[in-house]
């Protein structure tokens, strides 16, 4: 065992939102990270919730306050730790692991947070004004909970660092580059976590070229050849792309000149449009929750899913050709482990890249899902980014222990 960790030990990742902590308790097992609880603390400074289950999905805390009782996310995370203080059962929390969404155009591994990275991931916000200074909240929050402990930002954008120029830029002058107009990509977290299983358990895969769809509330795919990503589907912010959950994907940025130019719509109903009623909820006008669209019999929830069905299978045909060819397609998250009529929908008239899908292990949710003759295997896998900042939490633990 290593000299930074004990068995008493526990790590503990947070994923801040701008009214929510998600959080999860990882014990230290010699140099692994096992999940022992999870929850989240939803409606801080409005009508604050937590809810805390362990490994085993058991509730351990369900608790509601006033707003005022919970109104930032010091108070959040100090009301999470006495939710959760019994079942913790003595452990020492070790680092803290904090899910970040912008990295920007430099930060390509996770980093130790100290006052200069601090400074550096504050000069970050204007790239993700959205979700980056609620990241930085639940650092500032854990930094006073936890004093001393070693406070790691995981970045959702630095798996896309290593991108070819061409999937990298716009076709802007160069100045808009250099001042970091750039498609970043996002999701990396779960696109690393998955690289890294299909490396374990699908080495031959993993060398060779796989798109990764993870499609969730929001969605993105990414082209990974040998474990390295090409491209992905997500640009300078997480709105482009294939149609999510609320989120419109890929537009044509005329039809913003137009309603801005003729419809006078100004840049906070742009945003609500484009980020919270296009997608799938506006497109259907009933919800965002694919398992709702598919019970319903408005025409409007199947033209919903259509639209997201043909969308996807296009970004797959593309990733597949900024690779020069595809060997493997891995379906992840809500959507992608558990829509099996919409994976079967995406994959209708794949066949042209040899991907074959085998109808009843589709059904059946199967790990592997194409035939034994299809040429592109396709799979199904969970994915787990909260397990991925964990594994990186230790990681730099050992490093800046034996460095
Ligand atoms: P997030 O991006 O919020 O992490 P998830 O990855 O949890 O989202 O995906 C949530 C979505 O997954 C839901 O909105 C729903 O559309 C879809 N989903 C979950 N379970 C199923 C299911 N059994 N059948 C179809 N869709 C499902």
């Amino acid at each position: 065992m290593d000299a930074v960790s004990a068995p008493s030990d526990a790590i503990l990742i947070l994923n801040a939102g701008s009214s929510s902590i998600k959080f999860e308790l990882f014990k230290v097992v010699e140099d692994r990270a096992e999940t022992r609880l999870d929850g989240q603390m939803e409606g801080i400074g409005a009508s604050p919730h937590l809810i805390a289950r362990d490994a085993r999905r058991q509730v351990l805390a369900d608790k509601r306050w006033a707003g005022p009782d919970v109104a930032d996310h010091v108070s959040a995370l100090a009301r999470i730790m006495e939710g959760i203080e019994p079942a913790i059962e003595g452990r020492r929390i070790i680092a803290v692991g904090h899910r970040v969404v912008h990295g920007g155009p430099d930060l390509a591994a996770p980093m130790l947070v100290d006052d200069a990275a601090m400074e550096t991931l504050r000069g970050l916000m204007p790239l993700a004004p959205l979700h980056q200074p609620h990241n930085i909240a639940g650092i500032v929050a854990a930094s006073q909970r936890f004093p001393g402990v070693p406070q790691v930002a995981c970045f959702d954008t630095a798996f896309h660092r290593a991108h070819p120029w061409e999937a990298d830029t716009f076709g802007l002058p160069p100045e808009y580059y250099a001042r970091g107009i750039r498609r970043y990509g996002f999701h990396g977290l779960s696109y690393e976590y998955i690289s890294d299983r299909l490396r374990r358990e699908e080495p031959a895969l993993a060398a060779g070229r796989v798109v990764v769809a993870h499609l969730g509330n929001g969605s993105s795919l990414c082209a990974i050849h040998g474990g390295r990503s090409i491209d992905s589907t997500m640009g300078f912010t997480a709105l482009d792309g294939v149609p999510m959950g609320t989120r419109c994907g890929q537009i044509d940025p005329g039809v913003l000149l137009h309603l801005m130019l003729t419809e006078k719509m100004e840049a906070a109903e742009l945003t609500g449009l484009l980020y919270g009623n296009a997608g799938l909820k506006g497109m259907s006008g009933i919800s965002q929750d694919v398992r709702d669209l598919e019970k319903s019999a408005d025409p409007r929830a199947a033209q919903a899913l259509s639209y997201y069905a043909w969308r996807v299978r296009r970004e797959i045909g593309a990733l597949a050709a900024a690779m020069g060819g595809i060997d493997g397609l891995v379906f992840t998250a809500g959507i992608g482990e558990n829509a099996r009529n919409l994976r079967a929908r995406i994959c209708e008239g794949l066949e042209h890249l040899g991907l074959v899908l085998d109808p009843s292990a589709n059904e059946a949710n199967a790990p592997e899902i194409s035939t034994p003759f299809s040429h592109t295997r396709v799979l199904v896998r969970a994915t787990d980014e909260e397990a991925m900042i964990a594994r990186h939490v230790l990681d730099l633990l050992h490093c800046s222990k034996s460095a």
